[in-house]
């Protein structure tokens, strides 16, 4: 009998769960639903896009024919509001009704909205999805100068995407260093030499207090400290939350995501309701504890093993580390397993590249690598993934730790 498969969610876990679902199985129907109204696209890229320096072509990640050659239904601008897991139907916003066998949810995450008095004015924007893009294209053609409050990973891409443009950039940053906590301290320190290159205002110890203006268009940002900052147009990117509230009365386990075992199979009781990407809160295949993998790469790899368990293709183990990749400027960043984390008992080993900007910072905890920060080096990144992964034996690199200068080419030697 032919399958139903229901994916709710284009992003790259949905898209490549879909995918391998037809790889194993011809005949089923697979329908992805999306409220995006673009089909997949490569997200990181956005920020680029929002400020008009790349093209719709240039961020798409699938051909146009891959879901007609894949026989992939896809129903764009389609929003589900209700999951009934007893009549396994999901609903949508114009009150339509999808049945499944087995379903996908991989919603994503989505940007914390702004509570400050005034977030509300005409000028202020959040961005995830390529429709707040496009608004944000339209502001930026007229502006002359940015605020943008929240030094992480996305307030930084914005930042630099903004001055790219040459709009003036007062980069808002909570903390007391740019990149924390993120990056390590010498990680700051490019980051921060990257951004004082391109001569964009970084304020840090910054809070917000108000956003003002008149008419209803943004004309001002006020911190608590009485500071001021001039300006028709705000990003705020202070953070996201899980994409999963149409869940809330499915009877589905959520915390920071949908919980799924590591099988990415929810705690559903028919076993027919998976999860993955971003807005799953997966078992951590080292840590032993549940977390939410914010990223690109695990997206795929989260969406492949669902697709794959979601059709019978015999069940595997969602094992991958966290790997997230990081452009700042001229700099590219690996963030791999506990990433810049402090672990109590770990230890710091500092790797230098050729250049001052490569180098690797690896933590170690009782013999084996437990989290990392590549800068420059991407080949050494697959290599401290998999030790990660595999719990190697590293008590030798204590060895190294010995020597005073320490090379990224010591460090390649003990694989
Ligand atoms: C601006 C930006 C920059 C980023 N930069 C990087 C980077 O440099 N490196 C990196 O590794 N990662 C980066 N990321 C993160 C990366 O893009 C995500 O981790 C990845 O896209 C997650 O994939 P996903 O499939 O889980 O969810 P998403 O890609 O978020 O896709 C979720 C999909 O579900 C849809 N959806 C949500 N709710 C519903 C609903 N109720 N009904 C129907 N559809 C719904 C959405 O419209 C969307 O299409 C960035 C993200 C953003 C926003």
């Amino acid at each position: 009998m032919t399958k139903a498969y229901l994916i709710v969610g284009s992003g790259p876990a949905g898209i490549t769960a879909a995918e391998r679902i037809r790889n194993l199985d011809s005949d089923a129907e697979i329908i992805v639903i999306s409220e995006e109204k673009t089909p997949m696209f490569y997200r990181p890229r956005i920020p680029e896009y929002s400020v008009g320096k790349i093209g719709i072509e240039e961020i798409m990640v699938k051909k146009k024919d891959f879901y007609v050659q894949k026989k992939i239904q896809l129903h764009l601008g389609t929003r589900a509001t209700k999951l009934d897991k007893k009549k396994r139907v999901v609903e949508t916003s114009e009150k339509n009704i999808y049945g499944y066998d087995k379903l996908l949810i991989a919603t994503g995450i989505s940007p914390i909205e702004p509570k400050f008095p005034g977030s509300h004015l005409e000028g202020v924007f959040t961005m995830h999805d390529l429709i707040q893009a496009e608004r944000l294209k339209v502001a930026v053609r007229d502006a002359k100068q940015v605020v943008v409050v929240g030094g992480g990973l996305l307030g930084m891409d914005m930042a630099e995407e903004f001055r790219t443009t040459g709009l003036h950039v007062v980069f808002l940053v909570r903390r007391n260093s740019l990149g924390d906590p993120f990056f390590d301290e010498y990680g700051c320190k490019l980051i921060r030499d990257e951004f004082k290159n391109m001569e964009v205002e970084v304020i840090t110890n910054a809070e917000v207090q108000s956003l003002e203006g008149t008419n209803n268009q943004l004309a001002s940002v006020l911190l608590t400290d009485g500071r001021r900052f001039d300006s028709n147009l705000c990003f705020i990117a202070i953070g996201a939350t899980h994409a999963v509230d149409w869940l809330k009365d499915s009877g589905l386990k959520i915390e920071n995501g949908v919980l799924v075992d590591r099988y990415l199979r929810s705690h559903d009781d028919d076993d027919a309701v998976f999860s993955a990407g971003n807005a799953a809160q997966i078992m951590d295949p080292v840590f032993e504890k549940h977390i939410v993998q914010t990223n690109w790469i695990n997206a795929i790899a989260q969406g492949d093993i669902a697709g794959n368990n979601m059709a019978g293709g015999g069940l595997r183990k969602y094992e991958t580390t966290s790997n997230y990749f990081k452009r700042v400027g001229d700099l590219f960043f690996n963030l791999i397993g506990t990433g810049n984390l402090r672990m109590k008992g770990g230890k710091r080993n500092y790797f230098k590249g050729k250049t001052p900007k490569e180098y690797v910072m690896v933590t170690t905890k009782e013999g084996r690598v437990v989290g990392a920060v590549v800068c420059g080096r991407h080949k050494i990144t697959v290599k401290l993934k998999d030790s990660i992964e595999k719990q190697s034996d590293f008590s030798n690199m204590d060895k190294l730790i010995d020597q005073e200068e320490k090379s990224i080419e010591d460090l390649s030697k003990l694989f």
